[in-house]
């Protein structure tokens, strides 16, 4: 499945671009601040919170930079206008992680500023391993200048990420747990599909051991049924978790989740980067050319259930 997967991928930019827009449309809002606000207030409508992603691309000069930060900006206030259930994920690199760390600080802080001012909140995203201490590092200093409305995503096959849990303990951070994206090389990551859950619900036990919120990011059904059972042993009431899924992606464990009763958050992305975002994530992991490519394949050919 592998070379399939890889395969898919050398052929994207050879795929038309409307072509890939069409596949591309299901998972993000659209290019306009105003295409991810419609989609949140028809997942609030459907009793689903939701995280706004500002699509930048390969951010090169600390103006790219500070424009992003503007735009979260303007998210926050069209959020409050409008009264949605939405707050953002940011990008490290988005706000200038890879251009200096005063400038991602600063960038950060005017966005988790913002935000409190709305009484919102900040998901700073996880991305590739050369990024983690910087990322971790700067949540710190926010969590230490007195900033409570943000927070940090650990990722499962990172093999650090049990020790960055005892090491974060003493914030009682706001964590989303995901699988995680980045393809690592196997000297810091588990590569092993079942080795990657064991790792997850260890984390998830060691982040509810000390007293974290959690945000469950998957839609792997068995991670979510072991979620489910460790809530109710633990005996859980619905606000003190979510459950957490992409924009297009296993819609139908989505409301299966809603229907149950848990909080469910969307991630929403939007912008004009849309193509640049699309390519890069696939190149990123091959395999979800393969579940873009299964899924699509699904809802074409008749009789078989796409809707999951
Ligand atoms: C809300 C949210 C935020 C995230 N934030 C980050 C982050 O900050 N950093 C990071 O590294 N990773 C992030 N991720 C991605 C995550 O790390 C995983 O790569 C992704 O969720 C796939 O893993 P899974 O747990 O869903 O399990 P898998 O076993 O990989 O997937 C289970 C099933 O879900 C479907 N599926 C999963 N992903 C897709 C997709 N993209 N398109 C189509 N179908 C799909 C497939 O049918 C697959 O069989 C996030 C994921 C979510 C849900």
């Amino acid at each position: 499945m592998a070379i399939v997967d890889r395969a898919l991928v050398r052929l994207l930019p050879a795929v038309p671009k409307p072509v890939v827009r069409r596949i591309s449309e299901r998972y993000i809002a659209g290019e306009e601040l105003d295409d991810a606000l419609r989609v949140v207030r028809r997942l609030n409508a459907e009793g689903k919170m939701a995280t706004i992603d500002v699509l930048g691309e390969e951010i090169a000069s600390p103006d790219e930079a500070r424009a992003i930060a503007e735009a979260y900006r303007k998210t926050f206030e069209a959020l409050d206008r409008a009264n949605l259930d939405s707050n953002v994920s940011v990008k490290p690199t988005a706000l200038g992680l890879k251009l200096g760390h005063d400038l991602f600080r600063e960038n950060l802080e005017s966005v988790v500023e913002h935000a409190a001012e709305r009484g919102n909140f900040v998901r700073i995203d996880m991305e590739d391993s050369s990024t983690t201490d910087d990322t971790l590092g700067t949540y710190r200093e926010l969590r230490a200048a007195g900033h409570e409305n943000v927070g940090v995503v650990l990722q499962a096959c990172l093999k650090r990420t049990i020790d960055d849990v005892r090491e974060l303990a003493d914030l009682k951070p706001n964590v989303r747990l995901c699988k995680g994206i980045y393809l690592e090389p196997p000297g810091v990551a588990f590569r092993d599909f079942d080795a990657i859950r064991a790792s997850f619900l260890q984390i998830l036990d060691a982040l509810w051991d000390a007293g974290c919120y959690v945000g469950v990011a998957t839609h792997d059904e068995w991670l979510v049924e072991q979620t489910r059972e460790r809530l109710t042993e633990r005996g859980f009431a619905r606000e003190d978790y979510e459950f957490q899924t992409l924009l297009g992606v296993r819609p139908a464990l989505g409301d299966e989740l809603v229907a149950q009763g848990h909080r469910l958050r969307i991630y929403t992305p939007f912008g004009r980067h849309w193509y640049a975002y699309s390519l890069r994530r696939l190149k990123e992991n091959p395999k979800i050319a393969g579940y873009i490519a299964a899924d699509t394949l699904n809802r074409l050919l008749p009789g078989r259930n796409g809707s999951a």
